[in-house]
């Protein structure tokens, strides 16, 4: 980026850029909450549950104190579960050691879990003022085509190769918004999927990639490893009013969140009614959930450790279930 292309993107950003909640912010606590929610997240599907997070958990203090199950029931849906999880253990570290104030290089924010470089260099700049990039995939790919780069952009060196490149064109006056100006091209105009909006482009005289036709080409991405699929069968176990849940493992996938129960068999003598219930496929980065389930009505309730019977209410107040099992929502009661 040059200086002439930082004043057309600053200029394009002023007047373009989307109203969001935490960008009416400076409070460091509030960034950092966003950065972390918006990774691998679409913005609408952020605003709700960043509203609701800050208002139960207004504070670093209030983050590290929070119960696992609090934390787990403000975060259902969002997906991605060990963020939230790393925001309490980050937390707990800077009440600890930086006295309940998030520190302000990018250096002592990466020793925090779930900040790597990126978030690093966001937080750093936008709530502190720090001088540094921050890459993200959005980024990634205006730099790759304005610069007409055909380096993969999924391996972890070009990305510290454009951040090296990137770092001595950030305009010191104000990093956080050059930092933003840049992340918002590619969310609004230089777009993931699809054909940019170069007519749309501040940057669009200097583009490379559109001047030789290449924008088809870039970025260039290595493929991604076919997802592993897994096949469930599963339970939605009734009895009077209340729904057979299961806690998952504290490790691994959707780690200590609850679920649907899988098959296993049941006295004949308990059941009191079964059907069908319909089929679900979730998506997750590395591996596919294809779902059927079997609604069974219990005569009496049957007792398994690792089971947990629960109402309607307590589902809602108290109890996680990640939205894999959203297409079975309307059958559980
Ligand atoms: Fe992206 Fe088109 Fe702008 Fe180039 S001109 S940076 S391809 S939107």
């Amino acid at each position: 980026m040059n200086a002439h292309q930082t004043h057309l993107l600053l200029h394009w950003y002023e007047a373009n850029q989307r109203s969001l909640p935490w960008r009416h912010t400076s409070d460091p606590y509030h960034i950092w909450i966003s950065e972390i929610m918006c990774q691998q997240t679409r913005v609408e599907a952020v605003k709700g549950y960043y509203a609701r997070f800050l208002a139960a958990l207004p504070t670093v203090e209030a983050l590290a104190q929070v119960e696992d199950n609090k934390l787990l029931k403000l975060w259902e849906g969002l997906g991605y579960y060990s963020r939230a999880r790393n925001l309490k253990k980050a937390a707990q570290m800077v009440m600890q050691e930086y006295d309940g104030q998030l520190p302000k290089t990018p250096e002592e924010l990466r020793k925090l879990p779930g900040i790597g470089c990126y978030t690093a260099g966001a937080i750093a700049s936008i709530a502190f003022g720090v001088a540094v990039p921050a890459v993200d995939g959005n980024v990634l790919r205006v730099l790759a085509r304005l610069q007409a780069d055909y380096a993969d952009i999924t391996l972890e060196k070009t990305k510290q190769n454009f951040a090296a490149r990137l770092q001595p064109t950030i305009p010191s006056s104000k990093p956080g918004v050059f930092n933003q100006a840049l992340m918002e091209l590619g969310a609004l105009v230089c777009l993931p999927n699809g054909a940019p909006l170069c007519p749309k482009c501040p940057l669009q005289e200097s583009c490379l990639a559109r001047q030789h036709a290449l924008i088809a080409e870039l970025p260039v991405k290595t493929a991604k490893k076919p997802r592993r699929l897994e096949r469930k069968q599963l339970l939605i176990l009734r009895h009077e009013d209340k729904l057979a849940l299961r806690k998952r493992p504290d490790t691994g996938l959707l780690a200590g969140l609850w679920e649907l129960p899988e098959v296993f068999e049941l006295p004949v003598d308990y059941v009191h009614s079964s059907e069908d219930a319909g089929a679900a496929v979730h998506i997750f980065t590395h591996i596919e959930w294809h779902m059927t389930a079997r609604k069974v009505v219990l005569k009496k309730t049957i007792a398994l450790d690792n089971l947990v019977w629960v109402t309607q209410q307590q589902l809602a107040q108290d109890y996680a279930l990640p939205s894999a099992f959203a297409g079975f929502r309307e059958m559980m009661f």
